[in-house]
């Protein structure tokens, strides 16, 4: 029998540090849209060109949740995304912190052309971080699915389904909570495999986990790789030094997508919540 895989893409902007060179990371949260594009520098179109390539040659289809924003710059990269028969699904208008009702709320607003235009049905908050909460606003803005927990299987909550992004609890049990973030409880109580940082630097021996979960819950992972982890920009020495963490995210990661490609069955998200 075929694998499945529910192998995601976060379609967002990188960044390797502020104008001055120190490695710092303050200018990006008020950098206007021009500017981001103008740093980004065709970053995104680099990146999408190749997955979509790649999933072209294995004939995969996947989702990819796309901030709102890109699309007023890069109208003809998330037009080749969908007309290629993936799923568009949104990460936020421009990947700020949505920490209450009321930024949500605002936020989904700002996105409901972009909603429309591309039948969105799912959402992921950026850093994977949602609140009980904020469920209903999904609801009232039409969302059918959410993807902003960390976890094991699919669950029903306030009338959304919720797909989490892949935990392998070191108990055999399921973990189905609200809120649930990458913080040390959750390291307490599995390994996140799903999340971009181990998806892309454990790289093979990420199918461990995945043959260890297919195994024990006989359904499809769910893990992400930023657009950015394929044709990796530039990471300069002082911002590593800053940010650390962004060391498991400097490995270039085009041949791992075709790993999956050539090993897995990969699916959209819409169609496993919908089978
Ligand atoms: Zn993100």
């Amino acid at each position: 029998m075929e694998k499945k895989l529910i192998l995601t893409i976060d379609l967002e902007w990188y960044y390797n540090g502020d104008k001055d060179g120190n490695g710092y990371i303050r200018e990006f949260e008020n950098m206007t849209l021009e500017e981001r594009f103008k740093y980004d520098n065709g970053q995104i179109e680099k990146s999408v060109r190749t997955i979509l390539k790649t999933l072209k040659k294995y004939k995969q289809k996947i989702t990819f949740f796309c901030l709102a924003e890109i699309d007023k710059v890069y109208p003809r990269v998330l037009k080749m995304i969908y007309d290629q028969g993936h799923e568009i699904a949104l990460h936020s208008y421009r990947h700020d912190e949505l920490k209450n009702v009321k930024t949500l709320e605002d936020d989904l607003k700002k996105c409901e052309v972009f909603r429309k235009k591309y039948k969105i049905l799912g959402f992921r908050n950026p850093r994977i971080k949602a609140l009980k909460k904020q469920y209903s606003s999904l609801k009232k803005f039409h969302y059918k699915y959410d993807s902003s927990v960390y976890g094991t299987t699919i669950f029903d909550f306030s009338g959304i389904k919720i797909l989490p992004v892949s935990v392998f609890p070191y108990k055999n049990r399921e973990v189905q909570k609200i809120p649930f973030s990458l913080n040390t409880n959750l390291f307490k109580e599995g390994f996140p495999f799903g999340s971009g940082m181990f998806v892309g630097s454990l790289r093979r021996l990420e199918n461990i986990f995945i043959n260890l979960f297919l195994k024990r819950y006989q359904k499809p992972p769910c893990i992400f790789l930023h657009s950015w982890q394929i044709e990796q920009p530039f990471y300069p020495k002082k911002f590593i030094l800053k940010h650390p963490f962004m060391v498991a995210y400097c490995l270039e990661n085009k041949n791992l997508l075709e790993y999956f490609c050539k090993n897995y069955k990969l699916i959209r998200v819409k169609d496993y919540i919908y089978e």
